[in-house]
């Protein structure tokens, strides 16, 4: 079974809340934010371990703002969920205003691996975390990110206790 045959992510609300203290915290700051989720696969359904909070810089440009991890954490990341038999099954990041994924998430995108979810978070972060305000989206075998609705991704991704 690969990723792309996911048809149901688990996440454990402890995993839901680091991300979004993360976020709403850098948000508090002005700066987008980002989290991502690991854990593993079992037939068609991923339950999620590990909530990763990855080295990351916020960049503040005439366009906005940005958040970036580079080359060198992404490495060590992926060396980690190596040793550790783990699967990165989404990132989760915060816009200022509306989410969307910009031309920029899609290129320097952290997951990407097809059928990896990304989920992008409005107004830095400051309303409660629930799948179905969030836009969802998740990497096709063309390598494109496909947008996934809001009431498709609340029903794909739960939230467990
Ligand atoms: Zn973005």
């Amino acid at each position: 079974m690969r990723l792309s045959d996911v048809r149901l992510v688990r996440v454990p609300q402890n995993c839901a809340s680091a991300v979004h203290a993360h976020l709403r915290k850098v948000g508090r700051d002005g700066f987008e934010g980002l989290g991502l989720w690991a854990g593993r696969q079992s037939g068609d359904v991923f339950t999620v371990e590990e909530a990763v909070i990855p080295a990351q810089k916020h960049i503040r440009t005439e366009d906005g703002v940005c958040v970036i991890t580079e080359a060198q954490e992404l490495h060590r990341l992926n060396v980690w969920l190596y040793r550790k038999k783990l699967s990165l099954i989404a990132q989760i990041h915060s816009h200022p205003g509306r989410a969307y994924h910009s031309s920029t998430d899609d290129q320097y995108a952290v997951a990407t691996t097809v059928g990896c979810f990304s989920l992008v978070m409005p107004d830095f972060a400051t309303g409660p975390f629930a799948i179905n305000r969030l836009a969802s989206y998740r990497l096709d075998a063309s390598g494109a990110w496909r947008s996934i609705s809001a009431s498709q991704a609340a029903r794909m991704i739960t939230i467990v206790e």
